[in-house]
């Protein structure tokens, strides 16, 4: 059985030795993220650059999804690298400071605002919540805390506040210096960090399509704010990412279960794609083996709904990039086991925009009900194939696509199967044929298996697609002999 569930790896030092680099290909990474809050632009385009080539020496589909730093809020350096906090000392987070001059009284903050968006009574949460402040007093550049839960400080960890609500917009600088470098790499993707509301995502969008790049934008949702507008976030986005770290420091832990599945529903439930993140796998950073408690978050995301589950440090900089890809590969198959789903409520009670999503709808309701094999999609700019795999199912959607861009985009969309497809000739019944040939020689279907074709009858025209066709591996291949 091929695995529905998408996997995402993250590149890093760990996978750029060329045996690991092949390694995850085999294990069946899906797409690969290359995180622009580390690295040199040059380091982020070879690694694109080399992650296709060996997909393409496997044989493989692989998409690329850049993800931009946004605005982070960090704290500067320390003079001795790290500082130890206890419960009770007061503390200064002081944009005045000397960005290397951290000491036990005080350090530096880079992000001049961040006094005025904090009042007395604030909490403030640094290195993902292992250190609390409360504040006590905010001044021009001075925040005064008291230390409530303390331990190591070091260099450059991060700052939520508890609740959200800071200034910084989505994009910095450096993001838009960094778009500039995603379109030069052709990424298929672009993950915004910190979106507050749709106009971030629009925004994004517009800088990526100004610098000639035709990638999906994905929202990470890791802001406490942008849940009240999450789902014009949503309409605004291709994907949703649940960035549970940062999201999860800013609305608390026990808030995360539930906001995780009401997204995957509603990502679902639009259209659109949602990829579940952050500490999946954690311990498999330096461990063979993940814990049970992750063997289920990982289960319990896909059967949530989620097309893709994301792997960060366990793949950039982990022992065991391999083998962190195979147990997520292993339990989503185990997972989908469980989800033998026949029936849908999937846009029950709504009206279809368009024909080619009633088409769609109409492929999926068939083949669920008729145990046909595979679906073919033959589709320009793969949004049959997302529409069809919006709706659950056992069954494989294969997208049948001349273009490259399509093919590389579907890689995340769960249950859909890029197949490299230029039909030969434009007669209808030879280029089913051609379809179902392509399936067969791929081993996906044998002589007597049903198969669902979707097509348009303008090949080459985008939101074409007004016909489906239910027709038996084999009887196919004869009547058009037979013809002959
Ligand atoms: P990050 O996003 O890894 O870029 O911080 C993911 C998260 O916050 O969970
Ligand atoms: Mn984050």
């Amino acid at each position: 059985m091929l695995r529905r569930t998408k996997i995402i790896a993250t590149l890093g030092p760990s996978t750029d030795d060329p045996k690991m680099l092949d390694k995850i290909l085999e294990a069946g990474v899906d797409v690969v993220r290359i995180n622009f809050s580390h690295g040199t632009e040059e380091e982020h385009i070879d690694r694109a650059e080399r992650v296709r080539n060996r997909a393409r020496a496997h044989g493989r589909q692989v998409g690329v999804l850049a993800d931009l730093q946004g605005p982070k809020i960090r704290i500067e350096k320390f003079k001795k690298g790290k500082i130890t906090l206890e419960e009770g000392d007061t503390f200064i987070l002081d944009t005045a400071c000397g960005s290397k001059d951290g000491d036990d009284k005080r350090v530096g903050l880079a992000y001049k605002d961040l006094p005025k968006d904090v009042k007395r009574g604030d909490t403030l949460l640094l290195d993902d919540g292992r250190v609390v402040f409360w504040v006590n007093e905010s001044t021009e550049t001075e925040i005064k805390c008291r230390v409530v839960v303390g331990g190591v400080l070091s260099d450059r960890k991060g700052i939520n506040k508890q609740g959200g609500g800071l200034s910084a917009p989505a994009l910095t600088d450096k993001d838009r210096a960094d778009i500039k470098t995603a379109a030069k790499m052709d990424v298929d993707y672009l993950a915004v960090s910190f979106v507050r509301h749709a106009a971030d995502v629009e925004e994004a969008r517009t800088l990526l399509r100004d610098a000639g790049c035709k990638g999906g934008i994905v929202a990470k949702i890791e802001r406490a704010e942008c849940l009240s507008v999450v789902d014009e976030i949503i309409d605004a986005s291709d994907v949703i990412m649940i960035a549970r770290g940062d999201l999860g420091v800013e609305i608390g832990d026990a808030a995360l279960p539930p906001v995780q599945k009401k997204l995957i529903s509603s990502a679902r439930k639009r259209n659109r794609i949602a990829i579940t993140a952050t500490q999946m796998m954690e311990s498999m950073i330096t461990s063979q083996l993940p814990t049970r408690a992750e063997v289920f978050d990982v289960a319990n995301a896909v059967l949530d709904g989620t097309d893709a589950v994301m792997l960060s440090a366990e793949t950039a900089t982990g022992d065991y990039p391999d083998k962190a890809i195979a147990a997520m590969d292993r339990i989503c198959r185990g997972a989908e086991q469980q989800r033998e789903v026949t029936r849908s409520d999937h846009r029950i009670d709504s009206t279809f925009e368009c024909i080619d999503e009633a088409i769609a709808m109409a492929t999926m309701y068939s083949a669920n009900h008729l145990h046909v094999k595979a679906i073919a999609a033959l589709t320009e700019s793969g949004s049959t194939a997302l529409w069809m795999s919006r709706i659950s199912s056992g069954i494989p959607i294969y997208a049948l696509t001349e273009h490259v861009e399509t093919r590389r985009k579907v890689t995340l969309y769960r249950g859909v199967y890029p197949v490299s497809f230029e039909p030969s000739v434009k007669d209808h019944a030879e280029v089913n044929r051609e379809a179902v040939d392509e399936l067969l020689r791929r081993g996906a279907v044998r002589d007597g298996d049903l198969v669902i074709l979707t097509k348009g009858d303008m090949m080459g025209v985008l939101g074409g697609t007004n016909a489906m066709k239910i027709v038996r591996v084999g009887e196919l291949l004869n009547a058009n002999h037979n013809e002959e």
